[in-house]
C-alpha cells in the first residue's frame, strides 16, 4: 500500500519542532530513523498529513555523561550507542544490549528515542532502562518534563507521552561504581520473545536487586517476588530462583502471537531471570 499524501517538514531548530507540532496538532508525526514510521505510513496504520523530520538538529545527536547521568540524545541510533566508547566504559551492558537490537540495517537507522516512543511491545530497551531507573525528557512549547521509564509505557504502542511532546533525551544514572547489570533475551524473527534485565549493587550482597522482564505484556514488568527474595538475602539456588521467578509470571497478561505462546514466553522469562541472577553473582 502507498502512504497517504503528506507534507514533509525539515526544521533545523528545536523551537521549530514545537511550533510545527502545535500547528498541526493531531495531524502530524515525528520522523527520526524511519524504521517503524515508514512501515506505519505505508500500511496506513499511521495516517497523518504532516511528517516532521527531526534529523537536522545536531544537538540531538550527543551522548554525554553529566553529574553521574548518561545522557543519550533523541537522534542517537542503537549502533552509535553500541559503538560509543563512553557507553562501553560507563555502562557496558547497555552497549551490549544495543549491539544486539534487531539487525545491522535497523540498528544503523533506528534511534533509541524512536524505539521508546513507538512502544512496540517486543523491544529490548524498556526492561533494561526500567531496571536501571532511567528517565526521559519530554519537551514541547509548554516546557520540559521528566518521566521515569517505569511510568512511561501504558501498554502496547501506548505511552504517557502527549502527541505534541518530543522526547529529547534518555537519561540513565551511572554514578554507582558498584552497580552490575546484565540483559538476556531470546529472539525470534528479529525481535525478542522475552528479555530480562538484572541490576544489583555488588557492595551490598543482599540489597538493591532490580529484576525486570520485557517484551511480554507491552510494559516492562518488575519481578516483585524475585526482587523481594533476593533483597531478603535468601540462600540462592537455581531451583529456588526458578520457583520464585515463575510465581512472578503468573499474574502477567502476556501477549499471544507470532513471538510465542503465553506459557512459552512466561517460561522464557522465568529461565532468563534465574540465569541473569546467577550470572550477576558470578
Ligand atoms: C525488522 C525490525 C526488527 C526489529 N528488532 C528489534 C529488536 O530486536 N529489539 C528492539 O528493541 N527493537 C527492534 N526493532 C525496533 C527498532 O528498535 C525501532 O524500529 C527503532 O529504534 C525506531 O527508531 P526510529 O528512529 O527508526 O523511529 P521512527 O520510525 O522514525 O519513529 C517511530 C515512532 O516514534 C516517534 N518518534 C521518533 N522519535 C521521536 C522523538 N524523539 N520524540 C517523539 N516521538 C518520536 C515517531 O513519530 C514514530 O511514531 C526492530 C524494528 C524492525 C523494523
Amino acid at each position: 500500500m502507498k502512504p497517504r499524501r503528506f507534507e514533509f517538514h525539515n526544521p533545523d531548530h528545536l523551537d521549530e519542532i514545537w511550533e510545527l507540532a502545535e500547528k498541526y496538532e493531531d495531524d502530524f508525526m515525528f520522523y527520526a530513523g524511519g524504521t517503524e514510521a515508514i512501515i506505519g505510513l505505508k500500511e496506513r496504520v499511521i495516517d497523518v498529513g504532516h511528517v516532521i523530520n527531526v534529523k537536522n538538529i545536531p544537538e540531538l545527536s550527543a551522548i554525554r555523561v553529566e553529574d553521574g547521568v548518561l545522557r543519550i540524545g533523541a537522534l542517537v541510533t542503537h549502533q552509535e550507542i553500541a559503538d560509543s566508547e563512553l557507553v562501553q566504559s560507563v555502562l557496558p551492558s547497555y552497549a551490549a544490549l544495543s549491539n544486539n537490537v534487531a539487525n545491522i540495517r535497523v540498528r544503523n537507522a533506528g534511534t533509541l528515542a524512536g524505539n521508546l516512543c513507538f512502544a512496540e511491545p517486543n523491544a529490548d530497551p524498556p526492561a533494561m532502562l526500567a531496571a536501571l531507573n532511567a528517565y526521559v525528557e519530554l519537551c514541547s512549547s509548554d516546557g520540559k518534563r521528566q518521566v521515569h521509564i517505569r511510568e512511561f509505557f501504558d501498554g502496547p504502542y501506548t505511552t504517557v507521552r502527549e502527541d505534541h511532546e518530543f522526547l529529547s533525551e534518555i537519561a540513565i544514572p551511572v554514578s554507582d561504581k558498584n552497580q552490575f547489570s546484565v540483559y538476556r533475551k531470546i529472539v525470534y524473527l528479529n525481535r525478542p520473545s522475552a528479555g530480562v534485565a538484572v541490576v544489583r549493587n555488588t557492595a551490598q550482597p543482599h540489597g538493591n536487586w532490580e529484576v525486570w522482564a520485557g517484551s511480554l505484556t507491552g510494559v516492562p514488568e518488575r519481578m516483585n517476588q524475585l526482587c523481594a527474595y533476593l533483597n531478603d538475602g535468601q540462600a540462592l539456588s537455581e531451583a529456588g530462583l526458578l520457583e520464585v521467578a515463575q510465581q512472578d509470571t503468573v499474574e502477567w497478561d502476556v501477549l499471544d502471537g507470532v513471538y510465542g505462546s503465553v506459557d512459552y514466553r512466561k517460561h522464557l522469562a522465568t529461565v532468563l531471570a534465574a540465569r541473569g541472577v546467577m550470572e550477576s553473582i558470578g
